[in-house]
């Protein structure tokens, strides 16, 4: 697939938002990595056009209304639209939290919430405009199965056994965003959906994710990709990874 398309990455630094900048870099789009840290943003980008990609640094903390709102202005007035949004910024402090099976941490809901769900919330109620701007508008919610209901209520499913509540409930949320947002945008030409990548050798998962999780990042980004670049046909409000429909 060859594109011309404008695309932002949130937390387009490292992980899976840099290889899925990687990818559609490959595939012609020109990717604005949003970062809340320029120094690392500004590596991202030295490494995307070491290959050859049209890749810009743009300053986003999604957790900072002050920061969605400079870099919209920003897109704004150097390019006037926007034809994808990749919200990929995400934590997991449970990862890292001595008992991630007590439910009732209310701080760790509230970070948790705050990036994973306000944070999205945030750029894409920003950027909407722009991106209605494009005709052709895509977001793409990277969420996980962790956040399904059915696998987290299936004794069958893998995912059964995994407890990290407030990751789980704050990707359940970012789901239900998806779907409302969907119906919201369904007479335009816009279109929002939500992706699991997999398990994915990054850092979210903690120091050890690396060595156990089965995916590489370029590989998992795959997914993310194809949301990204769906045609008009393609689906609104839906949920998928690489095997199809969660
Ligand atoms: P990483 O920890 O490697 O990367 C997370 C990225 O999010 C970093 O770029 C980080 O920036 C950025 N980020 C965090 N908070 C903010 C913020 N407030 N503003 C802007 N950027 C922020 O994790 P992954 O690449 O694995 O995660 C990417 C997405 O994929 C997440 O939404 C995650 O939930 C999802 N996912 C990951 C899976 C996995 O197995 N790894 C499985 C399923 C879903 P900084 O470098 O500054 O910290």
């Amino acid at each position: 697939t060859t594109t011309t398309k404008l695309a932002l990455i949130t937390g387009g630094n490292r992980g899976l938002g840099l290889a899925t900048a990687h990818l559609l870099g490959a595939a012609g789009a020109t990717v604005l990595i949003g970062a809340r840290d320029e120094r690392s943003g500004h590596d991202a980008v030295v490494e995307l056009r070491e290959r050859g990609i049209l890749a810009i640094a743009v300053p986003l903390d999604v957790d900072s209304p002050a920061s969605v709102e400079a870099a919209v202005a920003r897109v704004d007035r150097e390019f006037g639209r926007l034809d994808i949004l990749v919200n990929n910024a995400g934590i997991l402090p449970e990862a890292t939290t001595a008992d991630a099976t007590t439910p009732l941490d209310l701080d760790l809901f509230r970070r948790t919430f705050q990036t994973n769900l306000f944070g999205a919330v945030a750029v894409t109620q920003a950027f909407l405009p722009l991106l209605e701007r494009s005709r052709a508008g895509r977001i793409v919610n990277v969420s996980s199965t962790m956040g399904s209901l059915a696998d987290q209520t299936d004794p069958a499913s893998p995912y059964y056994d995994l407890v990290v509540p407030a990751y789980q409930a704050s990707k359940a949320a970012l789901n239900g965003l998806t779907i409302a947002l969907a119906k919201n945008l369904a007479a335009g030409t816009t279109k929002v959906n939500s992706v699991c990548p997999g398990w994915v050798q990054t850092d979210l998962g903690g120091p050890d994710n690396r060595a156990a999780a089965p995916t590489t990042a370029l590989a998992a980004a795959e997914v993310v990709v194809a949301a990204a670049l769906l045609d008009e046909a393609g689906p609104s409000g839906s949920f998928f990874d690489a095997a199809g429909p969660v």
